[in-house]
This record gives structure tokens, C-alpha cells and sequence, in this order.
């Protein structure tokens, strides 16, 4: 073995070669979640040090403008006494320290929220700690959505769904494929065992050596979100890479200091993700009894939620640097060659209550 490997490696060096090559959405939930080894269990990843940027590492205005979303899904709830702001995998708790900044609009939004954190790192609950410790709202953190108790509530994952583990299946010429992690002279190595599977329709056209992704994984989250819309009022939104339409190919990344790696190259130090199937994601969410409304851009949601009156808002008081920052800011918030076109959001709602702006229902 490799003296110069992870400590993770070694753990799945061995666990392969006593029971075999193990699949993708297995891999990919150690690397990010074993206990003591996995990516988010140990570390910041975000930021210029990091490994990558998020949106509201980028800029304020995409927590505040997610901030202005929640006001007005406070009003289509019919601003319950008491709900429950959550939010799935708040990393260092930017987007949530800018939201709030952003309700002070909407004091009664403030005084009747509970703020309720997803976080399995130990890490992260403490950088979210330090961040909210400020602010005046009671704030818990829970492993799952589940562990929450039942009630209205808005519901909030930036960057969420693409780190949950997914399958990989290859149309071979004699039939199908399931992409795997095994060993070849003692190094970690993706492989393919021959694997029955039923493709979703989608995928049945599929075309030899294309891969087609399936996330099981995203079902219990969905299921948790909608259980929550349909026993009381509520809204989720859901902003990530992902896909409009579902199709073939293979969207597994691994990042390390804002750059791509191979998936199997120092396991437990790089970010894995992979696009989120948005209509994969709404169905399951309208198959627990939520109703889901069409996914946009990023591009989209943001401008129609005013990015623009933001960036010249803010510029009023700013010097020519922090305006063109702003500037720059926007562009890569919503640039189509930047996070724009390659993020797209969607909102899911109690049955019954009207698609928030700037979303649409999709039937
Ligand atoms: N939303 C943040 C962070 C995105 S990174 C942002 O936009 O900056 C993913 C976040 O989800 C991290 O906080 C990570 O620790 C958390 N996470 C990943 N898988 C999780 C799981 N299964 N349960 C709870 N949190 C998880």
C-alpha cells in the first residue's frame, strides 16, 4: 500500500479487498461523511483557501435576495404565530447571516421564526455557531430533516443535493454497467461490473459507453421536505448545478483548491458533486404530495428578484472599487457563462398555495 495515501484510502484499500469493489454512492458517502476522515467532517472548504466558492460566499446579495423570496413566502403561508426557517447544509452560515440581515424589512418574520440547521459536520455547526452569534434568534442544529418537529416552515438548500451520493450505470454493448471503485495494483481505481438495471424512461434510449446517474439518496430528503409541506403550510427552495431536463452523462467532480481532480486521487481531501436531476428531484417531491413549480436558471430567479436594483441599491453609498466589485459580483451570480446557466433553482410549496415569484407552476 501506498505510504503516501489518505488515512481514508487506506480505510477503503481495505475494505475493498475484503468484500469487493464497492459502488459509487457508497464511495462518495464515505469520502464525504466517514466520521473521521470525510471531507466535511474535518474542514472550511470554502473560500479563496478552500476548495471552492459558493454563491453566498460570492456576494450578500444572494442571501439577502433569498431573504426577500422568504418575506414574501412568509405572506403566502399567511404569516403563521410561529414557523421554522431551515436550512440543509448551511456551510460556514453566510447565506443564512445575509437572509436575516434582509427580513429586518419584516419584523414580525423575525420575532416568529425558529432557526433550525441541518449540519452533520462538527466543524461546520461551529463556524455557523460563531457566525449566528450575534443575531438574536434561537437556532438549533439536528442531523436530519427529520429530527425537526412538524410544523410551518420555510425550507432553504443552496449547494445541498449535489453532495448526496448517487449511482453511475454504462450502456455496454451486451447491456448495462454499474460504475465502481476497485483496485488495481493495490491503488483505488474506477471500475465496471456488468449490473441489471432498469433505466428510468428517460435513459432507455441511451446510447452505447453513455452514463446515466440515479440518486436514491435524494428520496428521504424530498420526502422529509414534502411531509413538512403537506402537514402545514410551507416553501422550499432548492438552488444547485444540476439539469433541466433529465439525460444521460456524467457530471461526478472532484474538486480540490478550485480545481477538478480525479474522483480516486487523495480521497477524504476533495469536495465530490454532481449535478442534481431537478425533474428527478420533482417528481419525488410531488410523488410525497408537494407541489413543485418549474425550475429556472439561477440567472433567471435572480434578476427577476431584482439582482439589479441591488447591485445600484448598494453602489449608492459605495466607492468606485466596492462598485465595481458589485459589478463583478452580479456577473458571476448570474453570468450565463459564469454560475447562471450551470445553477438552476426550484421552489416546491404546500398543495394549494400559489408558486412563489418569480416561479411558475409546472402543472
Ligand atoms: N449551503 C452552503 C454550503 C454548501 S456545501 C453554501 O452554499 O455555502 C454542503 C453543506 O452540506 C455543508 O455544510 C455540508 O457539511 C453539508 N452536508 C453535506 N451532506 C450532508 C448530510 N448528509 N447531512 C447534513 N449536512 C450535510
Amino acid at each position: 500500500m501506498m505510504s503516501a495515501g489518505t488515512p481514508l484510502e487506506g480505510e477503503l484499500v481495505r475494505m475493498i479487498e475484503t468484500t469487493g469493489p464497492i459502488r459509487l454512492d457508497r464511495f462518495m458517502a464515505l469520502c464525504l461523511g466517514h466520521p473521521l476522515h470525510g471531507y466535511y467532517m474535518s474542514r472550511d472548504p470554502f473560500g479563496r483557501a478552500g476548495d471552492f466558492t459558493t454563491a453566498p460566499e460570492v456576494s450578500q446579495m444572494f442571501g439577502e435576495i433569498i431573504g426577500i423570496w422568504c418575506m414574501q413566502c412568509y405572506d403566502i403561508m399567511g404569516r403563521p404565530e410561529a414557523f421554522d426557517l431551515i436550512e440543509l447544509g448551511p456551510g460556514r452560515g453566510t447565506l443564512m447571516i445575509d437572509l436575516l440581515r434582509a427580513v429586518r424589512a419584516l419584523p414580525d418574520f423575525l420575532t416568529h421564526l425558529r432557526l433550525r440547521l441541518i449540519e452533520t459536520s462538527p466543524l461546520l455547526r461551529t463556524l455557523q455557531e460563531k457566525a449566528l452569534e450575534s443575531t438574536a434568534v434561537p437556532v438549533t442544529w439536528h442531523e436530519t430533516l427529520d429530527d425537526v418537529p412538524q410544523g410551518p416552515s420555510l425550507i432553504i438548500a443552496n449547494e445541498f443535493f449535489d453532495s448526496l451520493p448517487l449511482r453511475q450505470f454504462q450502456r455496454l454493448a451486451q447491456g448495462w454497467a454499474e460504475r465502481v471503485i476497485g483496485l488495481r495494483e493495490g491503488k483505488l481505481q474506477i471500475g465496471l461490473v456488468p449490473q441489471a438495471f432498469s433505466p428510468p424512461p428517460w435513459a432507455a434510449a441511451a446510447k452505447e459507453g453513455e452514463v446515466v446517474e440515479v440518486r436514491p439518496s435524494i428520496e428521504p430528503w424530498a420526502f422529509a421536505v414534502a411531509e413538512r409541506l403537506t402537514s402545514h403550510p410551507g416553501a422550499a427552495l432548492i438552488i444547485d448545478y444540476g439539469h433541466l431536463v433529465s439525460a444521460p452523462g456524467d457530471t461526478l467532480q472532484a474538486v480540490r483548491q478550485h480545481g477538478p481532480v480525479s474522483i480516486v486521487d487523495r480521497p477524504g481531501e476533495s469536495d465530490l458533486t454532481a449535478h442534481v436531476d431537478f425533474p428527478a428531484l420533482a417528481h419525488a417531491l410531488r410523488s410525497a404530495g408537494a407541489y413543485t413549480c418549474a425550475p429556472l436558471t439561477q440567472r433567471a430567479f435572480l434578476l427577476d428578484m431584482g439582482l439589479e436594483l441591488r447591485v445600484s441599491r448598494l453602489s449608492g453609498h459605495a466607492t468606485e472599487a466596492e462598485k465595481r466589485e458589485l459589478a463583478l459580483a452580479a456577473e458571476r451570480l448570474a453570468g450565463p457563462t459564469q454560475m447562471g446557466h450551470l445553477f438552476k433553482a426550484m421552489a416546491a410549496t404546500s398543495p394549494g398555495l400559489p408558486c412563489p415569484h418569480p416561479f411558475r407552476s409546472n402543472g
